[in-house]
């Protein structure tokens, strides 16, 4: 069943949702990007219909709203603490297939890893998704090729169209919102093809994997990447996390315990107690990044990759690293290592 509603129509509606949910979307902030005169889109609660990006892809990612890039877990004094308390309502999120794809990544690392993760886990619990469809695919995007341009994972899609919005309802508790509102047919669509593709490379053994991590193509970004950080930040799909004490005065043993995102491409993210450190070079590090998204998940999960394809990574570089274009150096890395005998 699908329902055509005016943005009027779609406020009020937001309305009657807002007394059980609370709505987050892609937002504009106007002058906030990080070049002057730049915007930066980004997700923050919503109220009005007008305020949803829907024709741009946002610059960070859905992921924000169940793992803020930064949040309190805890706050302590000298011989007791308090966990930090989450709204009592649900959450209604307006997301792409790729980032309700990601969050299901997201989901395995925080919750099937062998532990489960109660700061992340109390917020997923809250979540329900809007997809929002796809109206075109920009030039960064490949999420064809990495297999999530499509889910069933929503409870109500959306698709922008003429100043209207079209709703699909799949999930049945979302009927009565929609009782007496005009209906229209609307079906579903996904994103079909991509202006960038990229084949993820088959590494059939630890041999390969081996050589393919001593490889002199990771050389190349000992010169091009500067280790700021930026693409894990924006990342669809990175959970690393650090911790930091805030004391709130003199008295250090009061205040309150912050995680906050971390990146694998920063140095000194793989420093251990006595100085070692796993990944000394730039090149070291976003070979590590890389093979995490395009090999070790699967291995470790034995099912899809790390990386949907979203292409943020590649936008926030600031020195045109394109992600997509890393992957085909590996595939062709994988062939050569293979001499023909794999299927890269
Ligand atoms: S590695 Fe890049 S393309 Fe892949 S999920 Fe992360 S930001 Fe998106
Ligand atoms: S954004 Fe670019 S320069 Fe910065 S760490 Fe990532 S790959 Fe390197």
């Amino acid at each position: 069943m699908g329902y055509k509603l005016s943005f009027e129509t779609v406020n009020s509606l937001f309305n009657e949702l807002r007394k059980e949910y609370k709505i987050y979307a892609p937002k504009r902030f106007p002058k906030a990007g990080r070049y002057s005169d730049t915007d930066i889109i980004r997700y923050a609660e919503i109220k009005n219909v007008e305020e949803i990006v829907f024709d741009e892809k946002s610059d960070y990612p859905a992921k924000d709203v169940v793992s803020p890039i930064t949040q309190t877990l805890f706050y302590f004094t000298e011989d007791e603490y308090r966990e930090a308390k989450v709204h009592d309502k649900k959450v209604l999120i307006f997301a792409r297939p790729c980032d309700i794809n990601a969050q299901m990544n997201q989901d395995k690392i925080f919750l099937e890893n062998g532990f489960e993760d109660t700061f992340y886990k109390r917020m997923r619990d809250k979540v329900n998704y809007v997809m929002m469809e796809c109206s075109s695919s920009e030039d960064t995007c490949f999420c064809c090729s990495m297999g999530t341009n499509k889910t069933d994972n929503y409870g109500l899609a959306a698709r922008f169209e003429d100043g209207q919005v079209l709703i699909s309802v799949k999930d049945e508790k979302f009927a009565p919102y929609f009782e007496g509102k005009e209906e229209a047919e609307y079906t579903v669509k996904f994103i079909e093809e991509n202006q960038t593709k990229v084949t993820i490379p088959t590494i059939p053994n630890k041999e390969v994997l081996n050589k393919l991590k001593e490889h002199e193509m990771w050389n190349e970004f000992n010169k091009r990447c500067i280790s700021c950080g930026s693409c894990t930040i924006a990342c669809s799909t990175c959970t690393c996390f650090t911790t930091t004490d805030i004391a709130y005065n003199e008295n250090g043993s009061v205040g309150e315990r912050r995680r906050t995102a971390a990146s694998c491409q920063v140095a000194g993210f793989d420093e251990m107690a006595g100085g070692h450190d796993f990944r000394k070079t730039t090149a070291a590090r976003y070979r590590y990044k890389t093979l995490h998204k395009i090999h070790d998940y699967n291995e470790k999960f034995g099912e899809g990759h790390m990386c949907v394809g979203c292409g943020r990574c590649t936008e926030r570089c600031p020195e045109f690293i394109s992600f997509s274009a890393t992957i085909e150096k590996v595939n062709k890395a994988v062939k050569e290592i293979c001499g023909g005998e794999c299927n890269a």
